[in-house]
């Protein structure tokens, strides 16, 4: 297929099957607003103007490109760059989707924001956002993972925000995203749901894919002015999609650039035992969009695993489904040990630490990028940086 003209959703906000918009009737004016406000945005220079120059003195873009002479040298195959994610204010990449969408509430007049948050990063992230623009804010959270991420509570809380535990079921993200969307529901004439990855309806994939396209935009010129030429392979972790989206996008043209995201494969290949929704969901619907979805035969989501929290969930983003589909992108996954792995290694050998679902990145590379030869070029995501999860992997380790 040739991705010369690739523009992908549609006006319906379809990517080939995948995607639209499977919410309550009483949102699909809040949805249709927002799409036009942001397309009206997108071409608007006054817009993209305050956006960048948010993105680069409060967040602190462009992030670098760093060529990682150690890891490369120890796995031994192709030169490996690894792009700095973990440098963004708060920590993680999930800022520069909070800054876009603020903008937009902002233009809306609407003065108060929610969000969902599962291991606290994208709830940080918009209580950063909401405390720089003034504005109300409640995040939802799970109450298991309010508890396992107590350190972000804490920090939401000193931004000034509302943390809402959510009860329900399995206490976590999945949760948490229901009990948003009801809210939102009941207060969407005043409030923004600033909805943290390239997920649920349209048009919050492509927002979300759009805000996140700096990345890869930034990358390719980087690795242009380094290498004078464009990466073999790009990998990324994929949670709800939101960071390989936005690595991946600016190169999906460049036929010679081959993707890799990389699945949480959690301590096994029964339903429940991981989160790799390419290896074991089928297409399916979950909170407004339709995607590959972990459930069983009779169509009950699925429970998940993964030692990494923003890996954690069981739907992938829509588009992450056609461009599978299409061959554009491959998708594996590695396992929570191979990512405690990868985790220990880049401190050891770069001085460098990762998130865990960062990790799930690197430790695909280790075991496959070995075998690439020497000349060709990787470029990593290294979507976030891991001391929120440094608790958690230590006790783990002891327990080994
Ligand atoms: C949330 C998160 C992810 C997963 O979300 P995506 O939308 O798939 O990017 C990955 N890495 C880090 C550091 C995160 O905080």
């Amino acid at each position: 297929m040739n991705f010369e003209n690739y523009s992908n959703p549609d006006a319906s906000g379809h990517y080939g099957p995948y995607g639209g918009k499977f919410v309550p009737e009483t949102l699909i004016p809040v949805l249709k607003e927002l799409e036009k406000v942001y397309l009206d945005c997108k071409k608007n220079p006054e817009f993209q103007k305050v956006f960048n120059s948010m993105l680069n003195d409060f967040v602190g873009r462009p992030t670098s490109l760093y060529f990682a002479e150690r890891l490369t040298q120890h796995i031994g195959g192709a030169k490996i760059y690894l792009k700095r994610e973990d440098l963004c204010h708060t920590g993680a990449h999930k800022i520069n989707n909070a800054i876009g969408q603020i903008l937009l509430a902002q233009k809306m007049g609407k003065k108060r924001i929610i969000a969902e948050t599962g291991a606290g990063q994208h709830g940080v992230a918009t209580a950063t956002a909401a405390a720089r623009f003034g504005m109300e804010c409640v995040v939802y959270m799970g109450d298991v993972d309010m508890k396992r991420q107590a350190v972000n509570v804490r920090r939401m809380e000193m931004l000034g925000t509302e943390v809402r535990a959510v009860h329900s079921g399995q206490k976590t993200l999945k949760e948490a995203v229901s009990e948003a969307i009801r809210d939102w529901v009941t207060n969407s004439s005043t409030t923004h749901y600033i909805l943290g990855s390239a997920l649920g309806p349209h048009p919050f994939p492509m927002i979300v894919r759009d805000f996140q396209s700096c990345i890869g935009n930034e990358a390719r010129k980087q690795i242009l002015e380094k290498e004078g030429r464009l990466p073999n392979l790009l990998v990324a972790c994929v949670g709800g999609g939101s960071n390989s989206i936005g690595l991946f996008h600016p190169f999906l043209k460049d036929e010679s650039v081959l993707m890799m995201g990389v699945e949480a494969g959690g301590h096994g290949n029964n339903l429940g035992e991981h989160a790799a929704r390419f290896d074991g969901g089928r297409p399916g619907i979950l909170q407004g969009t339709r995607t590959f979805v972990l459930q069983d035969e009779n169509g009950q989501i699925g429970l998940t695993h993964s030692v990494s929290a923003g890996l954690d969930y069981a739907a992938v983003g829509p588009e992450h489904s056609l461009l599978r589909d299409l061959g554009r992108c491959q998708y594996s996954r590695v396992s929570d040990d191979e990512a405690l792995e990868a985790f220990q290694l880049l401190n050891r050998i770069e001085g460098i630490l990762p998130a865990l679902e960062s990790s799930h990145a690197i430790a695909w590379a280790l075991k496959n990028v070995g075998t690439m030869p020497k000349d060709n070029i990787v470029i990593i995501n290294l979507s976030g940086r891991g001391d929120k999860d440094l608790d958690q992997t230590l006790k783990i380790l002891g327990e080994h």
